[in-house]
């Protein structure tokens, strides 16, 4: 990016005041101009508490639209969570990814944009890139702990987990790690990403914020016990840095590590896939975890996915049929 551009001013227009107190719902209003509204915008829902000096939580769901634990946690707490409750300011956007979340889908529809891919943004990029410029550029350097909820989405579907990166840092990867542990998820995880470029997650840590980032559940929907998790899980998060009142509710957890590419194991053939195992269960080092029938005939064998590592099944692809390359699972070990 050239220094032209980094100068830019944002296009996104907050439609309240970042700094004032109380509770205020609004937009992010970013210009659309398209066929159905010559002037027209899209409007990013936000909702901002503050009440006095204190640390400010950036909170966001949808950064990829398909996912649901976060945007119904997230719309939750900024109905109900009232001024008095916080000491600090709650910047609360339940879907970062707003085309792609009322698409109902992983990208924006209006550009295809994966907005975890997609940072540090433009401010002259296309829409996904402009509000990931206006998270870079605006929203990330007034937090001091961002929690992004993801989930498995439409092609995935995971063991509840809260989650943040090994760090050079390791002051920031401790502190990270303590709020994945006061998150209070069944299971917390050490988690190595399959590529970390142009990722939200990325340029928060590159900002030495604090950032916790989740799977839970997926499958292109939420369960009641995937939702609560959530709602626990944020609620004891502002609690444990002190933007709430009140004891976080502790819950037991489940240490897991994905130590290195091992973990993951993508299909080499199409076809219609059965899992010989499911999420929790203990597989060993070369057992068989899926076979992948060709659907082209009857009569062929089907081709056969082994672990590369023993662990957890703690991922595993959805739907029924799967393509070359798509992710079928993901082992993690316990710790
Ligand atoms: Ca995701």
């Amino acid at each position: 990016m050239d220094l032209m551009t980094t100068q830019r001013p944002s296009p996104v227009t907050p439609t309240v005041d970042l700094m004032a107190d109380g509770v205020q719902h609004g937009f992010l209003r970013l210009p659309f101009s398209r066929d159905d509204s010559a002037w027209g915008s899209v409007m990013v829902p936000l909702t901002v508490i503050k009440n006095g000096i204190g640390q400010t939580a950036l909170l966001t769901g949808g950064n990829h639209g398909d996912e649901y634990e976060g945007p119904i946690a997230l719309f939750d707490l900024a109905r109900s969570l009232k001024p008095e409750d916080v000491n600090g300011r709650v910047i609360i956007i339940p879907a970062m990814n707003y085309p792609a979340f009322t698409a109902g889908t992983r990208t924006s529809p209006i550009d295809k944009g994966n907005m975890n891919r997609s940072f540090p943004g433009r401010p002259d990029g296309t829409m996904t890139e402009r509000i990931a410029d206006y998270f870079q550029r605006v929203l990330l350097p007034m937090a001091d702990i961002v929690l992004d909820f993801h989930s498995g989405g439409k092609t995935l579907d995971f063991l509840p987990f809260c989650a943040a990166h090994i760090l050079p840092d390791k002051f920031q990867e401790a502190k990270s790690f303590e709020f994945v542990e006061a998150f209070g998820a069944p299971f917390s995880m050490k988690m190595l990403e399959i590529d970390a470029v142009g990722m939200y997650d990325t340029a928060a840590e590159e900002m030495g914020k604090t950032f916790i980032t989740t799977e839970i559940g997926g499958a292109g929907t939420a369960t009641a016990t995937s939702v609560m998790i959530a709602k626990r899980g944020v609620s004891n998060v502002l609690k444990a840095c002190g933007i709430m009142a009140g004891e976080i509710d502790p819950q037991p957890t489940q240490w897991l590590d994905m130590p290195d590419g091992d973990c993951f194991c993508f299909a080499e053939e199409g076809g219609l896939i059965e899992l010989l195992v499911d999420l929790g269960d203990t597989v060993t080092k070369g057992s068989v975890i899926a076979r992948i029938y060709p659907v082209t005939r009857t009569g062929a064998a089907p081709w056969e996915i082994h672990a590369k590592m023993g662990g957890i099944l703690t991922a595993r692809h959805v739907p029924g049929l799967v393509k070359p390359g798509d992710c079928v699972s993901v082992i993690a070990v316990a710790v």
